[in-house]
């Protein structure tokens, strides 16, 4: 591979047709780490007709399961045998600390292993229809050429959350990586060149969303989208998918409630209360960025809290201290700092923290503080819209009648979080919350076995689990009749 092919189309790592490449940064420090390739519509036109002819009549779709579970779990050990060069490629590309980088790459493996498992147990259904002549079963079948698009919060786990399903189901995929977090994916399909998969099975696109994205939304020779991002470019993508009327899911942004009741177990309430926002610098389209809290523990609990948030460890992703990394870009910190601005303004009050970081180790990157807001409003801006970074909202409830309401006032529904010890009432929360992902006394654990996306405006479908199987399989009904007779029907013609 040249050094500038970072375009991998029909098993052969290409440049971009007019030799576009585009710089990548280090959040930590915003020097350039190197330079990619940087996609073309042309290039994406090459990309799709790969996927497109490897669908129609290459053998991946062709191949046992068995076969393309091979191939799956084989990467899986590949991955695993790499995982530290993953993780730091990752720590370094996209800022999150190094064991938040280790974490995402073996859940990547461990989710191409679940597909590779799930992929070869039984599917598929009979019938009892009301004619005992007929056999009634379904098969499912891949959808076909899938166009694969995914953020820059978590580059590596997302691209396995995509390919695995995707093709253990015999789909031929094209993966489209963030902008500005293209490294691990670029590493992520050395591994695959090197297992020779069937040409056109798999592409790894990099390239602007607007032009290249949208090309893959737009293209009537793909049949399915599948994206993870904010709602705006989801609205777009969902727009651009209907000419073919492609099958589409999105895994949306959220504003996520985390409801701590006043007979919770504290401790726990307040160390997940901070997991739950500063994770990945709050960059979590499930963070926990609301945290509603029973009244009667705002004097001792917030207290409590700025002074835990003051400690969290910030810095360089790669230091092994680090607690906390960077936001991904200067753009995302002027995004960030915006809201911060829009909140003073609002006549929300700062608990804690609000400021870049300009230590001699921070100030070249795009580092804030652990930010906490309270006195605030359920109309503010920051209340109501997904910030994307380290900043928590307080909201203070009466009971539990007026946590759920708080709780429900969302445009979104990704995720949400119960903290109490009646779990009784634990239970009789979480039933009326409507969002798709909840916890009790735990905050964000994710697995590969379990479903995963939102209600309202975080997303239509779910990834991961059996279901994120479903969402790259079609099911075809077949009927078998097993007494033919003339059906008598035209009986002119036929007597
Ligand atoms: P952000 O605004 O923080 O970059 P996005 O949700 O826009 O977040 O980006 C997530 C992914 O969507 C990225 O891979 C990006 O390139 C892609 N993208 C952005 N705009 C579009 C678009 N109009 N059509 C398709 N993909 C897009």
């Amino acid at each position: 591979m040249n050094s500038s092919d970072q375009l991998f189309i029909n098993g052969t790592w290409l440049s971009a047709v007019d030799g576009a490449t585009r710089e990548i940064f280090n959040p930590a420090t915003n020097e350039v780490i190197t330079l990619v390739s940087d996609a073309s519509l042309s290039d994406t036109e090459k990309a799709i007709h790969a996927a497109r002819t490897a669908f129609d009549s290459g053998p991946w779709p062709r191949l046992t399961a068995t076969e393309r579970a091979t191939y799956l779990f084989k990467l899986a050990d590949l991955i695993e045998a790499q995982a530290e060069a993953l993780a730091m490629v990752e720590t370094r590309n996209s800022g999150k600390p190094l064991r938040e980088a280790r974490y995402d790459v073996a859940d990547a493996s461990a989710c191409f292993r679940y597909y590779a498992g799930l992929i070869t147990k039984p599917s598929g259904e009979t019938y009892a229809v009301p004619d005992p002549n007929i056999l009634a079963m379904t098969v499912r079948e891949p959808i076909g050429v899938c166009a694969q698009i995914i953020p820059w919060n978590y580059p590596f786990l997302m691209a396995a959350w995509k390919l695995a399903p995707g093709l253990a189901a015999g789909n031929c995929c094209i993966l489209k990586p963030a902008e500005t977090t293209p490294l691990s994916a670029i590493e992520l399909f050395n591994l695959i060149a090197q297992l020779n998969f069937p040409p056109g099975s798999v592409q790894l696109l990099l390239g602007s969303g607007p032009t290249v994205g949208n090309l893959l939304a737009e293209s009537p020779l793909v049949d399915k989208i599948a994206f993870t991002g904010s709602t705006k470019t989801g609205r777009s993508i969902m727009r651009a998918a209907t000419g073919n009327i492609k099958k589409v899911t999105l895994e949306l942004g959220g504003k996520s409630p985390n409801i701590v009741f006043a007979d919770a177990d504290l401790n726990l309430a307040l160390e997940y209360a901070l997991f739950a926002i500063f994770a990945g610098q709050g960059q979590v389209c499930t963070a926990g960025s609301r945290l509603l809290l029973q009244d009667t523990l705002a004097e001792t609990f917030l207290p409590r809290l700025a002074e835990a948030s003051r400690c969290i460890v910030v810095g360089d992703g790669m230091n092994p201290d680090t607690e906390m990394g960077p936001l991904i870009s200067p753009l995302q910190l002027e995004r960030v700092q915006a809201y911060i601005q829009s909140g003073l303004a609002e006549g929300a009050q700062l608990l804690c923290g609000g400021q870049r970081i300009n230590t001699p180790e921070c100030e070249r990157g795009n580092f804030l503080e652990p930010t906490i807001f309270v006195h605030t409003h359920p109309c503010m801006k920051i209340v109501q819209e997904e910030i994307f970074g380290p900043v928590l909202v307080v909201q203070l409830f009466h009971d539990e009648a007026e946590a759920i309401s708080l709780a429900n006032d969302s445009v979104y529904g990704l995720a949400a979080g119960v903290f109490t010890s009646d779990t009784t009432k634990g239970l009789r929360v979480l039933k009326q919350l409507r969002a798709g992902i909840t916890w009790l006394n735990t905050y964000h654990p994710t697995f590969n076995e379990a479903p995963w996306g939102g209600y309202k405006q975080s997303g239509i479908g779910r990834e991961l689990g059996t279901y994120g199987l479903d969402a790259y399989l079609e099911i075809k009904q077949i009927n078998i009749n097993l007494a033919p007779q003339p059906l008598g029907w035209y009986r002119k013609c036929f007597s």
